[in-house]
């Protein structure tokens, strides 16, 4: 059975709450039935994340960018898992590469990320893909194998945990792998949640993220196992992100 598939867009840090007008234009889409054959998920900065949620009303989820492993405690700018659902939300991003480099994360501390997450009732959105350095060395399928291994805890399951595979030498510069490339890398990662989690593994969502843009949405969709996109710059404007949604065949 074919998974449905999910947009998603991360704005990083960026947007105020003019931006709340960006999100009000996504939920008209959703909520014209446009993007019907997509789900669709928004994730703007922690501060906007209450607001985005009055915003959206039912048809646009809401998610957010980062949580931390604990519930509560001395972690001061730092946001909980459960501080994410209380707000509204109902995923959560963890593990992008820009908090794998600049904040150095690994993988024992994405998969307890995680776990938070499901503890708090929240979906999961777990970002692996190798380094342009990983890449030229050869070892990409190792590296999402690894990644898979480790940043994925046992109770993952289809419902709480969407895999998001970016290439980190594509996010943000431009750059895209093949459509051969991008189909041996989800190919590769459906064959290791098969292997581990059973039929279910089918099941599991794998989105492609990397310099989705409107112009080359529909046949990165396209590609077998790519079940939708995490998309970073062109989720920021409303009229770019719908478009994407709608290249959805
Ligand atoms: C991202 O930040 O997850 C991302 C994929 O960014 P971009 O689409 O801008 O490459």
């Amino acid at each position: 059975m074919a998974v449905r598939k999910l947009i998603a867009g991360n704005w990083k840090m960026n947007g105020l709450k003019a931006g709340l007008a960006e999100i009000a234009a996504v939920r008209d889409a959703v909520e014209s039935g446009s993007t019907a054959h997509v789900d669709v998920l928004l994730c703007p900065p922690a501060t906007l994340l209450a607001a985005a949620c009055e915003t959206a009303a039912t048809g646009l989820a809401i998610g957010g960018q980062d949580c931390h492993t604990a519930q509560s405690g001395a972690f001061t700018g730092d946001i909980s898992a459960a501080m994410v659902a209380d707000s509204g939300a109902s995923h959560v991003l963890v593990g992008h590469s820009e908090r794998r480099t600049l904040h150095g994360e690994d993988d024992a501390t994405v998969r307890a990320k995680a776990q938070a997450a499901w503890n708090a009732g929240l979906v999961a959105v777990v970002c692996i893909g190798e380094t342009q350095a990983e890449r030229d060395a050869g070892t990409t399928l190792q590296v999402l194998e690894r990644q898979l291994r480790e940043s994925l805890a046992d109770e993952a399951t289809a419902a709480n945990c969407t895999v998001a595979y970016e290439p980190v030498w594509a996010i943000g510069t431009g750059l895209t792998p093949t459509v051969d490339d991008v189909a041996d890398a989800h190919r590769f990662m459906r064959e290791k949640l098969v292997e581990r989690f059973g039929e279910s593994g089918a099941d599991f969502r794998i989105l492609y993220g990397g310099s989705v843009k409107p112009d080359n949405a529909a046949e990165l969709l396209s590609v077998a196992n790519v079940d939708g996109a995490l998309v970073g710059g062109a989720s920021l404007k409303s009229a770019d992100f719908i478009a994407i949604c709608k290249a959805v065949r």
